[in-house]
């Protein structure tokens, strides 16, 4: 009897042992599976193919995921108009047409009103402070709402720094300069440069050139020195103008598809968002260390003139900007939940910052000017 119950206890445990062999191996079987499948990816953009900074920033990001993944996630990136316009990035991506795709939030203004909060507002948020409300601060997960309806994951993928206010054929003296000009100035600094007088167009990168030479617009705002020299802003127009008022700390944006984001293992999901902010921090890193070169070059070697915007026009650019930002929610309710996130952490960071970077930077240009003074 006992040696009857040894052999059936016997034969349980290597019965339930080989099943769990069994499902242990089908399992790995399904994970080698899974893990060995390799996805081929397009990822549209709003740039032009390779442009230094912005367009450069997707293709890095591409590089950085098939190594990651070791060529598990292949993605393959195409410049404005290769595969759809500039403009057409959203759709394709939220038709799940292309899996994924890289631009600025603010140029889907037109579809979703809230949008610009996600790059940039006038008189808003700088680069650093921008990271700190979409990661910490709560912005990222409104962010994530407001494009679920369209079937779309955004993440951060970027960042310029404080940009320029941007090229001009005259000089801006007063409020009144502004009167009738038409300007290549997206986003809501669009909306503030209409309500001061001028004549706002949203137009991609690779069209604002060809647009300042042929008259079509009278200035244009786009980056900065290092991706203003790049595409040649400095051969048709004359006066350089700063600070940028109306984008202080644009972050761009890396969208995915979410069904397609949904087909991804685990891992791979993890690499694609660990990559989307590798390349927010770099695309800082690279504008913060080119700038200065390529102003220099423009200034010294092609004769740009380089001018302040006058403070009372800046005060009343900011006047104009609160309106703007004030009318913007209307009855849309998350809307107004983006708006009263951002501007509480606006309050919040202005204060720290006002006793850290603010009176750290003050405190630098005194002893520099204090050790130039004779
Ligand atoms: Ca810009």
């Amino acid at each position: 009897m006992l040696k009857n119950l040894a052999v059936l206890c016997l034969v349980l445990a290597t019965a339930t042992l080989a099943a769990c062999g069994h499902n242990d191996t089908a399992a790995t079987a399904d994970k080698t599976q899974a893990s060995a499948k390799i996805h081929k990816w397009r990822m549209v953009t709003t740039w032009p193919k390779n442009l230094p900074g912005l367009g450069v920033a997707p293709e890095r990001m591409a590089d950085m995921v098939r190594t990651m993944s070791n060529g598990r996630l292949d993605i393959t990136v195409f410049g404005a108009g290769e595969v759809v316009p500039a403009m057409g990035v959203f759709d394709a991506v939220s038709l799940g047409n292309v899996e994924m795709g890289h631009g600025a939030a603010y140029y889907w203004k037109g579809k979703l009103p809230a949008a610009p909060f996600f790059t940039a507002v006038p008189f808003g948020l700088t680069a650093q402070e921008m990271n700190g409300w979409l990661l910490h601060g709560g912005g990222m997960a409104l962010w994530e709402e407001l494009y679920a309806p369209f079937d779309l994951v955004p993440l951060a993928g970027g960042n310029t720094g404080v940009q320029m206010a941007g090229w001009f054929n005259k000089e801006i003296n007063s409020l009144a300069d502004l009167q009738g000009l038409k300007m290549r100035i997206p986003g809501l600094g669009g909306e503030v440069f209409e309500r001061a007088g001028g004549s706002a167009i949203t137009i991609p990168g690779g069209e604002v050139y060809t647009s300042l030479q042929t008259g079509v617009i009278d200035a244009a705002e786009w980056v900065g020195p290092y991706n203003d020299l790049a595409i040649g802003l400095h051969q048709v127009a004359k006066y350089y103008y700063y600070p940028g008022w109306q984008e202080p700390g644009p972050t761009l944006e890396v969208i995915v598809n979410k069904n397609a984001m949904a087909s991804l293992p685990a891992d791979l999901q993890e690499i694609l968002r660990v990559a989307s902010l590798a390349i927010n921090d770099d695309m800082l890193a690279e504008f913060t260390t080119r700038n200065n070169a390529a102003l220099e070059e423009m200034v010294n070697k092609h004769q740009v003139q380089l001018r302040r915007l006058p403070n009372d026009v800046l005060a009343e650019l900011q006047l104009i900007s609160a309106e703007v930002l004030a009318s913007i929610p209307g009855d849309d309710e998350l809307a107004q939940r983006i708006y009263a996130s951002y501007s509480q952490y606006r309050t919040q960071v202005m204060a720290y910052h006002e006793i850290s970077e603010r009176a750290y930077i003050n405190a630098r240009a005194a002893g520099e000017q204090g050790d130039k003074a004779p």
